[in-house]
């Protein structure tokens, strides 16, 4: 039988069939890998009749703090106001995202505490999402605008939210996930002790298919491990379309015949997007590849 792991508890792992949990352990052969995270919370698994994790399924990518795999969405939150959009931020936890090969979405909560024209300022400044073929909500959990259509659109995923505290995620997050999944089927006291200390990595089911997690490591303003100039390009999608520089080895900075900042001057790329490419140059440049030089 194949399903996935939702909770890990004191070597037990809470495998999802299709809506049953069965509580199962590792089968010998895999707990003696090395590697300690042989089995994760978000794996796919394949588990036998008497409820042994047979099998783990090759995994998309694997996030830290708190450990877990197969993340389709990394939704990042933040409230039209109380507290503000906080756009440095916003755009390092875009960098992460394409960072971890994880498409992210934008959810902008509380859209309730705007006027319209305020609402209007915010979606111009959100514009540079359109080119990078990230998706935005605007949303209100209070008066429940826009919250169907982010439903649908997390419907089968598996989504990691991450964002300040304060903008809503909690409100978000209880009210799209199953309502006490886990004391349905085949629930034991241990699960029930657990559940308190470890709601964090639990991956809650949504009532239309899909998972959801709290991952609030994720929500760090630290700089992704980039090892050089050419991975941190990489990391700017925007910056493949626009052809080829006079240098081969262009860094996009002063060099002549540059096509990025052509397309900077021409509105192709976002002057904020380009500024946060060179703040990020400058401070890996400075603070981790010298180092390695
Ligand atoms: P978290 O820290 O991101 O998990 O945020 P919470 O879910 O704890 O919410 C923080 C505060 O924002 C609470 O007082 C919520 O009632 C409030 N809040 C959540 N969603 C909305 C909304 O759509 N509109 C307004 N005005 N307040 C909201």
């Amino acid at each position: 039988m194949k399903g996935r792991v939702i909770n890990k508890i004191q070597g037990f792992y809470y495998v999802d069939c299709d809506g049953e949990i069965h509580e199962c352990k590792l089968r010998g052969i895999l707990k003696r890998k090395e590697n300690k995270n042989n089995c994760v919370v978000g794996d796919n698994v394949e588990i036998s009749e008497d409820n042994y994790i047979i099998g783990i399924e090759e995994r998309k990518n694997l996030l830290e703090r708190p450990i877990v795999s197969n993340i389709d969405y990394f939704v990042i939150q933040f409230a039209a106001k109380d507290p503000n959009i906080d756009f440095d931020r916003l755009d390092i936890m875009i960098l992460r995202s394409f960072f971890y090969n994880i498409k992210p979405i934008i959810v902008v909560n509380k859209i309730d505490l705007l006027t319209e024209d305020e609402l209007e300022e915010i979606k111009r400044k959100l514009e540079f999402l359109v080119p990078l073929d990230i998706p935005c909500f605007f949303i209100s959990k209070k008066l429940n605008i826009g919250v169907d259509k982010l439903k649908e659109f997390l419907k089968g995923y598996t989504s990691a939210f991450g964002g300040p505290s304060g903008v809503g995620k909690s409100s978000i997050i209880n009210m799209l996930q199953v309502e006490k999944i886990l004391e349905v089927g085949e629930t034991s006291k241990r699960l029930k002790r657990g559940k308190h200390t470890t709601k964090d990595t639990n991956l809650l089911p949504l009532s239309n298919g899909g998972y959801i997690i709290d991952t609030p490591g994720f929500s760090s303003v630290e700089l992704p491990k980039i090892k050089d100039s050419n991975e941190l390009m990489k990391l700017f999608p925007e910056f493949n379309s626009v052809g080829n520089c006079k240098f081969n080895d262009c860094q996009h900075l002063n060099e002549p015949g540059c096509k990025i900042k052509d397309a900077v001057e021409n509105n192709q790329i976002a002057k904020n997007r380009y500024e946060f490419y060179k703040k990020v140059y400058e401070k890996l440049k400075n603070e981790r590849w010298n180092k390695y030089e």
